[in-house]
Formats: structure tokens, C-alpha cells, sequence
């Protein structure tokens, strides 16, 4: 085998090409993994339509949430609770940081490491070429940490742990504990909102308040733990939308506000959290001015970007024991196949799907 199917970007907002794309020899340490599915990210969409960054140069192969199941290894690898990993187990990975750099070494902020690897964004035409997931082989470096899927977690649902679930328990791991008295309200209700609800339900919030659009998938949101939801459809004008926070926090509003939505939401989530509260910015995109003086007293603004191996673990384990008290499979929207990519990119850029998957 010396070749295999990929969806490649070759020209920004030009539909995606399937090209053959080589199977590079295995360094030592390194595995081939076949995959089974990948989930499609709202960053993918944002790399189809241009560089993010400037950095991104095409042909590259789309998506970065694969599951797949081990197809070849080379040399001895273990899991990242050090267990052996075979050929035929079904796995996701971690990205990798350089471990050497400022970010790494002194600060341990390995997320904020500039010579991170990631996957979805390199280009195909070079060595070693299978490092996007909407492909039918993906190679995976020897520094990756490799997580083993156990059997109760679909691989969709895995996949999408692999990017937008890990990120939030990235997020959900900066905020602390939550009290039982305390009210989350989270600003969006695509993937990453959905999986927020059921996280913050889960570590104990009071209420969980969502806010988003459209409605359906408002009602997934609903069933995976959201208390009330709010339609930004029906409730177009901000005031109105505070207004709705303050009267379920005893007007001083959320405890805890989660944004996961667009840049351009944070004025108003900061109007919807109390003095002392916590505003956790995960979403990308957009932009906003935000005064100074009219942020609450003695809050806290974290940000998070992606997660470090732990984190690719905690969303395993969550979906694994959690998976009878929310009904995660209805977080993943619509099948497609390769050949289907156009149609699964254009339904996630026009938000007709909470989470699309690839299945191979
Ligand atoms: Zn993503
Ligand atoms: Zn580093």
C-alpha cells in the first residue's frame, strides 16, 4: 500500500478535491493508524475559507478529530496510562509540544508551546503527509500521547472528543470546582456549548442556562443538561437576553459564564455574569471592544486554547461514564461519507448540523 484516499483543500472556499496522497515509511515510535471516523470543527470550515493566521499553506488535508484503529507500529508504544498498544486497537492522540520552549519548560503551559504540533493544517505535499483526519490513513508522530477508546465511546463520539470535547475540559479544569448553589450560563449551542451543559450539570451547577440558535439545536442542548435555553432567534435584542440571566440570578447574574459562541458575544456575557464571577472565553473568531470599567468587579477572564493529553482523557472517560445520564449520540448530527465532504462542510459552515462525522 503505498498510497490512499484524502479530502484535500488545493484553493480556499473551492470545493475540496479526494486525491491519492502517499503513506509515508514509519519512524521509530511512530504508528499508521486506519481511520474510522472524523468529525468535522467549526476551525475546519474557517481553514476552507482562508488561512487562519496567515500561516496555513494548501494543499492540505481537512480535519483534525480522528478516531481510527491501529493498522501498524513501529517499535514498542504504550497508552497514556501505560498499557501496551496493539495493532487493531482503537485509538485517538494528543498533540504534541515541543517540551523544550519557555511554554513548556518554565511557564508548563504546553498549550501556549510555539512549536506545537497540530493536525489539519500541514500541508500533504510533504513528509509526512497524512496529518489531516477526513482521510483513510493517518500517520501519527512518535511523541503523540495515544488514549484507547474503550468500547462503550462511538468513534464519532471519540473524535469529537479529540478536539472540541478536550477543549472544554480544558476550560471546565481552569474554572475549579463548581458549587452546588451556582449558576452557569453558557453563550452558544453548537458542539462545544452542548458538551458544557452536560459538564457543568455534571460538576454540580444549580442551573445550567444556555443561550444559542437555532432551535433544534437548542433542543439537543436541552437533553444534555441545559435547565432553560434562550433563542437568540426569538430574543434578538441583548437587554433582553441580560434581563432573562438577571431574573434567574436574583438580579445579580451568572456565577460562572461560558463563551463559546464568536469573540463578538463577550460584551454582553460580561453584563449576564455577578461581581466576583468567572467568564470563561473558549470560542474563536469575531472580535469585540470590551470597557474596562464596565467589566464586573473583581472578576476573573480565563481563556483556554485546545488541551493537553489529560485533557483528550478526561472527554474519554467522561463520555464513557457519563453515557447514561446523557444522551451524547445525539450530539453528532449526520453522517457522510469521503466522497460526501463538500456536503458535510457546507452543513456545518450553514449550522444545519451540531457536529458532522466522515465515516470510513
Ligand atoms: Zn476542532
Ligand atoms: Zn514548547
Amino acid at each position: 500500500m503505498d498510497d490512499c484516499r484524502a479530502a484535500v483543500i488545493t484553493a480556499h472556499n473551492k470545493p475540496l478535491e479526494i486525491q491519492r496522497v502517499p503513506i509515508p515509511e514509519l519512524e521509530p515510535g511512530s504508528l499508521l493508524v486506519k481511520m474510522v471516523a472524523s468529525t468535522l470543527c467549526g476551525t475546519d470550515v474557517h481553514r476552507w475559507h482562508g488561512p487562519l493566521g496567515g500561516s496555513d499553506s494548501l494543499p492540505i488535508i481537512t480535519g483534525h478529530e480522528p478516531c481510527g484503529i491501529v493498522e501498524e507500529i513501529n517499535g514498542d508504544r504504550t497508552d497514556i496510562l501505560g498499557k501496551p498498544v496493539k495493532k487493531g486497537d482503537r485509538i485517538v492522540w494528543s498533540y504534541v509540544a515541543c517540551g523544550s520552549c519557555y511554554y513548556c519548560s518554565v511557564a508548563v503551559q504546553p498549550c501556549i508551546c510555539r512549536g506545537r504540533a497540530s493536525w489539519g493544517h500541514n500541508r500533504c505535499d510533504q513528509h509526512p503527509y497524512l496529518l489531516g483526519s477526513v482521510s483513510e490513513y493517518m500517520y501519527v508522530p512518535s511523541p503523540c500521547l495515544i488514549i484507547k477508546v474503550p468500547d462503550e465511546v462511538s468513534s464519532p463520539l471519540a473524535a469529537a472528543a479529540a478536539c472540541a470535547y478536550r477543549t472544554v475540559m480544558h476550560g471546565f479544569d481552569r474554572l475549579g470546582a463548581i458549587k452546588d448553589h451556582e449558576t452557569v450560563v453558557i453563550q452558544g449551542s453548537g458542539p462545544l456549548g452542548t458538551f458544557s451543559a452536560a459538564v457543568a450539570k455534571d460538576h454540580g451547577a444549580k442551573q445550567v442556562l444556555v443561550i444559542g440558535a437555532p432551535a433544534h439545536r437548542l433542543a439537543v442542548t436541552k437533553k444534555m443538561g441545559a435547565d432553560e435555553v434562550l433563542d437568540l432567534d426569538v430574543v434578538s435584542d441583548a437587554k433582553d437576553r441580560v434581563s432573562w440571566v438577571k431574573d434567574r440570578t436574583d438580579g445579580r447574574g451568572a456565577d460562572i459564564v461560558i463563551q463559546v459562541a464568536n469573540n463578538m458575544a463577550v460584551p454582553e456575557g460580561l453584563k449576564m455574569l455577578r461581581d466576583g464571577g468567572q467568564y470563561l472565553d473558549i470560542g474563536a473568531g469575531g472580535d469585540a471592544n470590551i470597557s474596562v470599567n464596565s467589566m464586573p468587579q473583581e472578576m476573573t477572564y480565563l481563556t483556554v486554547r485546545s488541551g493537553e493529553p489529560r485533557h483528550w482523557l478526561q472527554a474519554i472517560d467522561f463520555l464513557a461514564s457519563r453515557r447514561d445520564r446523557f444522551p451524547f449520540d445525539e450530539m453528532i448530527s449526520k453522517s457522510y461519507a469521503l466522497d460526501q465532504v463538500n456536503e458535510a462542510m457546507a452543513a456545518m459552515a450553514n449550522y444545519e448540523v451540531v457536529k458532522p462525522v466522515i465515516n470510513f
